[in-house]
């Protein structure tokens, strides 16, 4: 049997790479364990354990909680649910130093290494700044229209004609906050992979259709 792939996307939130990642897994046939940290946590938030409340407090201040918890989650997941014939596909993780470096071990580990691409979808920071406050989203059907190509110029919603206001979820402090914890931790990560020659990074300023085009190329030669 052909060796499931497996997949790490990064990226600075409103890079898409949450879109990617759902048409990478209906390429590849829809059989993956799918991994998103910040699903992770939601989860444990609701438990209303100690660290649980902590962390909801981190989340909602736009922060991260600590690296081995991420660490923890991600892999006990992995460890409890992962089969033989799935592909993994982490969305929005790893994103610290400490994270790639145990994920690396734990792909080596299962002897999924070398069938693993760390994809980095690339927008600036003005770029993702700009997605996640001006994207908008129909007053009558509730469709999100995301601020990312040919959907700027919509004046209507597409699908049913309806006003589109903008709505904008999280604070302006919080969204740039989290667009520091990028610049402040998950950089580091991306050096990693990058020193060890393992990144795969793929301009994610264009259509959707495009940036997904570039990631089938990159990782076709492999
Ligand atoms: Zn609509």
């Amino acid at each position: 049997m052909k060796k499931p792939l497996n997949f790490a996307l990064i990226g600075r939130s409103g890079s898409g790479k949450g879109t990617q990642a759902k048409l990478l897994m209906e390429h590849f046939g829809n059989n993956f364990l799918y991994i998103s940290t910040g699903d992770l946590f939601r989860d444990l938030a609701k438990s209303g354990s100690e660290p649980a409340l902590k962390i909801k407090k981190v989340m909602e201040e736009g922060g991260l909680p600590f690296d081995y918890l991420a660490i923890a989650l991600w892999t006990h997941k992995i460890a409890y649910e992962l089969k033989e014939e799935q592909g993994l596909m982490l969305d929005g993780a790893p994103r610290r130093l400490n994270e790639a470096k145990v994920l690396e071990d734990f792909l080596d580990f299962l002897g999924r290494k070398e069938s693993t691409f760390n994809i980095l979808i690339d927008i600036s920071r003005e770029e993702a700044f700009n997605r996640l406050t001006k994207r908008r989203i129909c007053k009558n059907c509730e469709r999100l229209i995301p601020w990312v190509g040919d959907f700027k110029n919509l004046e209507v919603c597409d699908q049913c004609g309806g006003e589109l206001i903008t709505r904008v979820d999280d604070k302006p402090e919080a969204i740039n906050k989290r667009l520091d914890y990028f610049e402040e931790n998950v950089v580091s990560a991306i050096e990693f992979y990058e020193k060890n020659g393992r990144l795969i990074k793929i301009n994610g300023e264009q259509p959707i259709e495009k940036v997904f085009e570039d990631i089938l190329k990159a990782i076709g030669g492999k």
